[in-house]
């Protein structure tokens, strides 16, 4: 059985695509999911062909090494899908995904393998054990699996339709970028070391593209409102219109797929295996949600529309593209907090080594850099070690670079199983700074489609803004749950495999550990002089960063229903626009832009699809879990340990509820939230405001 014995898995090409030339060539790369997916092919035929009592060890260890090779192959596909370097690779990975991702609906419509599981005697059986069968013959029962071979057909069909139209989706995002071209006078507000990143041309114009690095500066301190506008409307424009037609094919497609289950629509199929159970308890969340944050939200919007009417005589509204400007300016004068102030504390690889110290002590392992191959000699590798054991790797693909990825993620890269795999993940970031991969962009060839400007220059330290920092920590969470979590027995149950909506708790919860003043000092030293950022400016922050809380819930509110109202409906009536528009008149307080087509590139859509609600939910879920460590310690008192056991350990071996409850010893509670929400008000910040 050659998937079984990890020697055959080394003789057909190993673990890591780009060990056997897949990152750099497309037929390398084709070789190496081809063979992932004989070995998945050969490991199913096994258990078909055994005889005899049907038991985990005979049955279940086949369906799992089959498992382990679809696994590999679809992250690592789906890894150079977003960061090869040659488009003819990225190009090949992304048939690969496709070839992976049927391979996986035609597993979950096999039947043969389905009643091969259900006939298992699962006595003396592990609860981890009986936990993943009960969820893989759910997952069959939903996916179809007793429907008829015609309706089977249809289904797989209907898959593989969504499934290119996904990664269609996702990758005119990524190469969508679109660049805007700035006069001297409109790059007034900007920092120095972003100016020294954009050097203009001879007729004095300077090209800024949509990637993040270049594009969040512009939206936070460009005093120009008509550069943050001509920003903002490249950015939500990327795919558009390609995408537009993709996602209402899509939506339909979902929609069918929904229909022939029996379900009244995807949202109620797509929640039906996850905490939230169905759609009708999503809105329920997103009902209670919309009250606690309505009040806080109105009156963060009077304040900011005051003060800019105060600055700016005559302005009756404030629009979507000048609302992150217009909290700057008031978090400046408000709390005596510039944003800018802080990022000569925050260069890159300080920050790095910051985030990899807290989450070494917080979760008492040790990394040490690894001089083990990756798919771009720009990308950190690091091995996790827990008591001097080996536990896992990982791979930080941090910077900018042409073709990549253009967002923020973390991503699993071999699934973890005890005794046999070690875990490892990968982050696909984009921070600035980082190794200079050309001399400017004087190098680069004017006008052509990758003229790319955000790239690092060498001697750029990479200054981080304080939301960066945040985002690291986030995607650092991410990272810890797949390594930590990837020692289960079984891949099925490894890293990532819980509930859906259970996946953005361990991220949320590190994201709380920034706030903390001793964490922050031990990293935050200016990158010139060496001091460290004063408690005072902490102090500062915090106050600042928690005003507009109310209304960043109210945007994750946007998004949420967006993302929900769009799989809770007949799609064939749908208009994108009158859509995504009326939604956010209902919801924000904020100018609406015309020509604001935010779906084409809200990336979330495809992986998320309705439910991304994860966010706001896991972060009422994390907040509760946040409030259990002791402040005054955080890194030493005993609850990290407790959360790296209950919680980070168990993968998917657990249903995410029993998580919760092992690690509260209760449901969680909206009062951590609440108290989180509504801290501005509490803090003193807002009552001697000065506006
Ligand atoms: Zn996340």
């Amino acid at each position: 059985m050659p998937a079984e014995n990890p020697a055959a898995v080394a003789a057909t090409g190993g673990l890591h695509a780009w060990e056997a030339g897949g990152a750099a060539s497309a037929e390398a790369l084709a070789a190496w999911v081809g063979a992932r997916l004989a070995a998945h092919e050969a490991s199913l035929a096994a258990l078909l062909a055994g005889e005899g009592p049907r038991t985990p060890e005979n049955s279940l260890r086949l369906f799992d090494a089959a498992i382990e090779q679809l696994n590999l192959a679809g992250a690592q596909a789906g890894i150079l899908n977003s960061v090869a370097a040659e488009k003819t690779v990225r190009d090949q990975a992304q048939l690969e995904a496709q070839r992976v991702a049927l391979a996986g609906s035609a597993l979950s419509l096999n039947r043969q393998v389905y009643e091969a599981l259900a006939a298992m005697d699962l006595e003396g059986s592990s609860a981890a054990t009986k936990h993943f069968v009960q969820r893989t013959l759910l997952g069959y029962r939903l996916a179809g699996v007793d429907k008829d071979q015609a309706t089977r057909d249809r289904l797989q069909a209907l898959h593989e339709k969504a499934t290119g139209l996904s990664l269609e989706f996702s990758r005119n995002i990524q190469e969508g970028g679109k660049t805007i071209e700035a006069t001297p006078a409109e790059l007034d507000g900007l920092p120095e070391d972003y100016l020294a990143r954009h050097p203009a041309d001879a007729e004095g114009r300077t090209t800024l593209s949509t990637d993040p690095p270049d594009m969040q500066p512009v939206m936070t301190f460009a005093t120009s409102a008509a550069l943050r506008e001509r920003m903002f409307l490249a950015y939500n424009t990327r795919a558009y219109p390609a995408n537009k037609t993709i996602l209402k094919q899509l939506l339909a497609t979902r929609q069918e797929i929904a229909t022939v289950l029996g379900f009244r629509s995807w949202a109620d199929l797509a929640t039906a295996d996850q905490m939230m159970g169905s759609a009708a308890n999503v809105r329920a969340f997103l009902a209670k949600l919309a009250e606690a944050s309505l009040e806080g939200a109105r009156r963060e919007h009077e304040l900011i529309l005051e003060f800019a009417r105060r600055r700016q005589p005559g302005l009756t509204v404030v629009d979507i593209a000048s609302r992150a400007w217009w909290y700057e300016q008031f978090r400046r004068s408000a709390f005596d907090f510039d944003s800018q102030s802080v990022r000569p504390y925050f260069p890159y690889a300080q920050v790095e080594a910051g985030v990899l110290q807290t989450a070494a002590r917080l979760f008492k392992v040790e990394f040490r850099r690894s001089t083990a191959p990756a798919w771009h000699p720009g990308v950190s590798v690091f091995e996790v070690f827990d008591g001097g054991q080996p536990v896992g790797r990982f791979y930080l693909d941090m910077h900018p670079r042409e073709g990549k990825d253009k967002w923020f993620s973390a991503a699993p890269v071999v699934t973890g199983v005890r005794g046999r795999t070690l875990p490892e993940a990968a982050l696909i970031c984009n921070f600035p700074g980082g190794p200079p991969q050309r001399h400017g962009p004087a190098a680069t060839t004017p006008g052509s489609k990758d003229h790319f400007l955000g790239t690092p220059v060498a001697g750029d330290p990479g200054l981080l803004q304080y939301s960066d920092v945040v985002t690291f920590f986030h995607e650092f969470g991410h990272l810890m749950h797949a390594i930590l979590g990837g020692q289960t027995e079984w891949a099925g149950i490894s890293g990532f495999a819980t509930e859906g909506d259970f996946i953005e708790v361990p991220s949320q919860m590190l994201e709380e550990f920034f706030r903390d003043e001793k964490l922050l000092q031990a990293f935050a030293k200016h990158y010139q002089t060496g001091e460290t950022l004063p408690s005072e400016t902490i102090k500062k922050m915090k106050l600042a960063g928690a005003f507009g809380r109310a209304d960043w819930v109210r945007s994750q509110l946007y998004y949420t229903t967006l993302s929900l109202d769009l799989h809770d409906q007949d799609p064939a009536g749908l208009d994108l626009d009158l859509t995504t528009r009326q939604l956010y008149q209902s919801l924000q307080p904020w100018a609406w832009l015309e020509g604001n087509r935010m779906y084409a590139s809200f990336g979330h859509l495809t992986g998320y699809s309705s439910n991304y609600y994860t966010y706001a939910f896991d972060k009422v879920i994390a907040l509760d879990f946040f409030a259990q460590f002791d402040p005054s310690d955080l890194l030493g008192c005993d609850a990290g340990s407790r959360y790296r056991k209950t919680v980070l350990e168990q993968g998917g071996s657990k249903p995410g509820r029993q998580m919760v409850r092992d690690f509260l010893g209760r449901d969680e509670e909206f009062q951590a939230f609440s108290n989180w929400l509504n801290e501005e008000f509490e803090g003193g910040g807002l009552d001697t405001l000065a506006v």
